[in-house]
């Protein structure tokens, strides 16, 4: 500071107004300005030589500078500058001069002493970089002032239209020094910011695919190429042999910048919903900006008009992105403050770039780099308002979730209502064909009429079997899958699989072969309905899968010392096999192991994932191994409880014949063919008599009427369903004599929101419809016989 105080600035009129500059040291630290004594003048587009600039030197008039940084504009026109630097030390000093912007195209220098010796040098971007006197990104020329010395300056400027800046500054080495790193500073942070912003939100595009992130992305990448144009590095790191591209980079990257900005804008404050029209003139600005670079890769020969032009459309943009704001706060959008402060921002920068261009106000580091700043700090704010852009897609994301949510539970309501709906309306139909052909099946003695009534019941069974593979499936999709724990009788659910299974195998020409290896308990804790449909389900493959040789049933059961019995199930074909790669998948719902199954064999696909999902519930495995064309093997281990002695009697006395010992029973049943199947399965229990309500409201009657020992009760009838005659008859509105009696509901609803709801309300039991007879006696005693006995710990 002390030499910049000591340092003379002096300039003396000489006699031909040429304006001396005095220089005293080459120690100083901030650059000075000899614009004071210099002075300009334009010769056309005239590119002369010294020699003949001096010979015409008297005709042109030369005009002093304004200021410190004074820009000439756009212009084509060559200038001619001249000043004088008397070194007015006794030693030789060296200093550096520096003029011109960064992408000036071409600036020479000649340094005349007193005798006349004239030293040129010359740079612009219009030449190869390795040649420019000093490699740095400005256009500086290193000069030597021998002491007491003074020295003539003229310097010539060309340019093929872009502006002319006149930095006059007289550098020492360390004012050079310090400048560069005050200006390494400042270009780190903003650089660093464009960087940072850019590869953000290229990261979040990558991560939401949100397109105005991409935008954004492009956009500041291209205002990053823009000011690396401006300073000189695009020149200096990428295109250092100059050429074409060094040439037409500002032009270029400004053009793309106004592009990308504009489609930023257009696209984050989503113009097309509010204001077609406003759309539309973005769109046409947007084609006269791709025209106009259209224009600079191919006609180079208008070149001067391209800067003015590029800079009159980014102006226009800037109009119309305030219109943009005004319009969308005007149609009631929410103000976006962060968008707004970075606009604000951007045009302050420029506005102030633009005043110092014109040397309207004071030159400075702050004034000289004003667009720099103004774009730093609009990206950092319209960056901002990216951030905030993601937090109101996630907030919308999560609106939609919900929304989405809430339709997914009101179409599985609908689904579960569908689905309760068509299962009531397909089983009371096949309850009465099942119930019927049975009754019939066991009263006739004509074996043909006898043998096509075991066809109805075969495949009543097979439908009936379909649609509870539907329910259960829906049942495993929402996770509500439920087993029952009630002693079963396994000897009798193998006899009976075995009896079956054996007639299709016999249907089929196969061999069906049974083993047993140790004693099967006589009961275990288990769904009885299930164990039976997950051994089914296999067999049914087994055999459907095989067309010659052998089907094999084989249970092992191993007593553990806890209680319980292990069941090793082991089901092995001679069929048609799986290939390997398809069995990972054999469990997944619909899965047929080739397509050409469904036509050959039929089925859901539904059968494996089931079963793999109740014998998960039992905590048991399933194992399917399988060789192509030599057959399939099916391990299952299941564990189940074994009951207590005195639950087995309970059940162990519901066996043989059916005899209820002069129970009364009261069938509560709306739909005719029902009550006729009803009454023939109860006709056939000895010491039992019945009586038949209607509804609820004539159950109610009938209660009080006569004596009931239990209810058997439908759920969907008319006047008073099921559901509210239970909960009248638990209030008392039967009678207090009635309020405890057992109620069994039966129904074609098999969903387990109907078996909630019926214990809910009371009901000691519920069966599905079609009624299996040896079921039903089964819980009617169970019903009747638990009054009297306490087997509670079975249930
Ligand atoms: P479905 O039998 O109703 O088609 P499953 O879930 O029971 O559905 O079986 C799925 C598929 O697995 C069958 O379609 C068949 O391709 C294959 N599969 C199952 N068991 C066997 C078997 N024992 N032999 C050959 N393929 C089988």
């Amino acid at each position: 500071m002390n030499n910049l105080v000591t340092l003379v600035c002096l300039i003396v009129a000489t006699s031909n107004l040429q304006a001396q500059f005095l220089v005293e040291t080459d120690n100083f630290h901030k650059p000075i300005s000899i614009y004071e004594a210099a002075s300009i003048t334009n010769v056309g587009s005239e590119i002369l030589s010294l020699q003949q600039f001096l010979e015409k030197k008297a005709t042109y008039t030369f005009e002093p500078i304004a200021g410190p940084n004074t820009n000439l504009g756009f212009t084509k026109d060559n200038y001619w500058l001249k000043f004088s630097l008397t070194n007015n030390s006794n030693r030789d000093l060296s200093l550096f001069f520096e003029t011109g912007r960064p992408i000036t195209d071409i600036i020479e220098l000649y340094q005349i002493d007193a005798s006349g010796t004239i030293v040129s040098q010359i740079t612009g971007d219009l030449l190869p970089f390795d040649s420019k006197p000093l490699a740095h990104r400005k256009m500086i020329f290193p000069i030597e002032l021998k002491a007491d010395s003074s020295y003539e300056f003229y310097v010539q400027y060309q340019s093929d239209g872009e502006v002319i800046n006149l930095p006059l500054n007289l550098h020492s080495a360390n004012s050079m020094i310090l400048t560069s790193y005050k200006d390494q500073l400042a270009f780190g942070i903003f650089y660093g910011i464009l960087v940072l912003a850019g590869a953000i939100y290229l990261f979040f595009y990558f991560g939401i695919k949100e397109k105005s992130f991409l935008l954004y992305f492009i956009y500041v990448s291209s205002i990053a190429l823009l000011h690396l144009s401006l300073d000189g590095y695009f020149f200096q790191y990428l295109t250092p042999s100059a050429g074409w591209l060094s040439r037409n980079a500002v032009l270029l990257a400004a053009a793309f910048s106004a592009l990308a900005f504009g489609r930023y804008v257009q696209v984050f404050m989503k113009v097309k919903n509010f204001s077609p029209l406003l759309e539309k003139v973005y769109n046409s600005l947007h084609i006269c900006i791709l025209a106009l670079i259209g224009a600079i890769l191919f006609i180079h020969s208008a070149i001067e008009f391209y800067y003015p032009l590029v800079n009159l459309l980014g102006v226009l943009l800037l109009f119309l992105i305030i219109g943009t704001l005004v319009t969308s706060l005007r149609r009631g959008a929410a103000p976006d403050l962060f968008f707004g402060i970075g606009l604000f921002f951007f045009f302050s920068g420029f506005f102030i770039f633009i005043l110092n261009n014109f040397s309207l106000i004071p030159n400075s580091f702050i004034t000289e780099n004003a667009s720099k700043f103004g774009t730093g700090l609009e990206i950092i704010f319209l960056s901002l308002s990216m951030a905030n852009r993601i937090r109101i897609l996630k907030s919308e994301k999560e609106q939609m979730q919900e929304i989405a949510l809430q339709r997914s539970q009101e179409s599985n309501e609908i689904k579960s209502f569908f689905l309760s709906n068509i299962s009531h309306e397909l089983r009371t139909p096949l309850n009465a064909v099942i119930g019927l052909s049975k009754s019939i099946q066991e009263t006739t003695q004509d074996p043909k009429v006898k043998s096509d009534l075991e066809i109805i019941q075969y495949s009543s069974l097979e439908l009936l079997s379909a649609i509870n593979d539907i329910l259960d499936y829906s049942n495993i999709e929402k996770k509500e899958l439920k087993l029952e724990e009630r002693p079963v009788k396994v000897e009798k659910i193998i006899q009976e699989l075995r009896t079956i299974t054996a007639n299709k195998a016999k249907d089929k020409n196969l061999n069906f072969i049974y083993e047993e290896i140790n004693q099967l308990p006589a009961y275990i804790l288990g769904d009885k309905a299930r164990i039976r449909q997950i051994l089914l389900n296999i067999l049914n493959n087994a055999i459907k899968f095989t067309q010659k040789g052998d089907v094999k049933l084989s249970i092992q059961s191993d007593l553990s010392p806890r209680n319980t019995v292990d069941l090793t199930i082991t089901i092995t074909d001679t069929g048609v096999g799986i290939e390997q790669e398809k069995l990972d998948r054999i469990y997944e719902s619909f899965i047929q192991e080739q397509i050409d199954d469904k036509r050959k064999f039929g089925g859901f696909g539904l059968g494996l994932c089931i079963v793999k999902a109740l014998i998960e519930l039992y905590q048991g495995t399933i194992n399917i191994t399988s060789t192509k064309g030599k057959g399939t093997k099916v391990v299952m281990q299941l564990n189940f409880k074994l009951p207590e002695k005195k639950a087995a009697q309970a059940t162990s006395s519901i066996s043989g014949t059916y005899d209820l010992q002069g129970k009364h029973i009261l069938i509560v049943e709306d739909n005719p063919v029902n009550q006729v199947v009803m009454k023939a399965i109860l006709r056939k229990w000895q010491n039992t008599t019945f009586d038949i309500a209607n509804n609820g409201i004539e159950a109610l009657e009938k209660l009080q009427a006569a004596h009931v020992d239990l209810i058997l009760m439908d759920l969907q009838m008319p006047e008073m369903d099921g559901y509210e005659a239970t909960v009248a008859i638990r209030n008392g509105e039967a009678g207090s004599k009635n309020q405890q009696i057992p109620i069994i509901a039966v129904t074609a609803d098999a969903t387990d929101k109907a078996k909630e709801k019926v214990k809910a309300v009371g009901m000691d039991d519920y069966m599905t419809k079609p009624v299996d007879k040896d079921e039903l006696y089964s819980k009617v005693q169970q019903c009747l016989y638990l009054q009297e006995v306490d087997v509670s710990n079975i249930l």
